[in-house]
């Protein structure tokens, strides 16, 4: 961890720690009332800045494409997967659409041919984190957060020869101390605001529904790889947004920040 992110992540550190001091001082005072309510104004302020993905609250993020564009972004998480990314690329190449492939660098350093391949065809690659440690990605210390971060940085830089410059964090949750990794690591994160739960339902007629519903221009598309329903929620999604009129925009360039 170079020495900028490794004081910043110091300072969010010993502030993560301010909340159970004050409970314990208030504790030790004899004001139980003032222990729970900082008790539960944190529990609340790291259940809904953690949690929900597209809240700001301990980062910036994108989570539309710019005002004015008119097309979709699609993105593709938890790849790569020899059983359905091969499938996937076909479908995207059928239909003339690129995309953001989100991947896991352990999943990467297992298939590295596919890696290779979604590049070749044309996609992009972003960093979906080492393990993808979905449940306590939120929870995670700052040198767990290194290592899932920058571990993922440097196993795509060894198949690609460069590095993702495009963030995801598992299921979308947030870290208190992830701001200072990225900024090291040259990473901009991405969320989405139109996504059919695919990577928990098999029901695709609910997906896809649920999917178009949320396609607008502009929007950031959340789909995943490695399901069983995988390549028909693509298929779907491509033929929801000819049908809405839309087209499918190449992945930005992470300067477009803030959208
Ligand atoms: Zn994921």
């Amino acid at each position: 961890m170079p020495p900028s992110c490794r004081r910043a992540s110091a300072v969010a550190f010993v502030l993560s720690l301010l909340p159970a001091t004050g409970v314990i001082a208030a504790l030790i005072l004899g004001r139980p009332g003032m222990a729970a309510v900082i008790f539960g104004t944190t529990f609340t302020v790291i259940g809904i800045g953690a949690v929900v993905p597209r809240c700001r609250w301990f980062g910036p993020h994108v989570s539309r494409l710019p005002e004015g564009v008119r097309g979709v972004c699609l993105t593709i998480d938890d790849g790569p997967d020899p059983r359905t990314t091969p499938a996937l690329l076909d479908i995207l190449d059928a239909h003339q659409a690129k995309a953001l492939f989100f991947l896991i660098g352990g999943k990467s350093l297992s298939h590295p041919e596919l890696v290779r391949e979604i590049e070749r065809r044309g996609h992009a690659v972003g960093n979906h984190s080492q393990t993808h440690p979905a449940a306590r990605f939120w929870s995670l210390r700052p040198w767990q957060l290194w290592r899932e971060v920058a571990g993922c940085q440097e196993s795509l830089r060894s198949i690609l020869g460069g590095a993702p410059l495009w963030f995801r964090p598992p299921v979308g949750h947030h870290n208190f101390f992830l701001t200072p990794v990225l900024r090291a690591l040259g990473l901009t994160m991405m969320i989405w605001n139109c996504r059919g739960f695919d990577g928990v339902s098999s029901d695709t007629r609910r997906i896809l529904e649920v999917i178009g519903r949320g396609l607008a221009p502009g929007a950031i598309v959340l789909l995943h790889d490695a399901t069983p329903v995988s390549a028909e929620v693509l298929r779907g999604t491509l033929e929801l947004i000819r049908c809405q009129g839309l087209a499918v925009e190449p992945p930005p360039a992470p300067e477009l920040k803030e959208a």
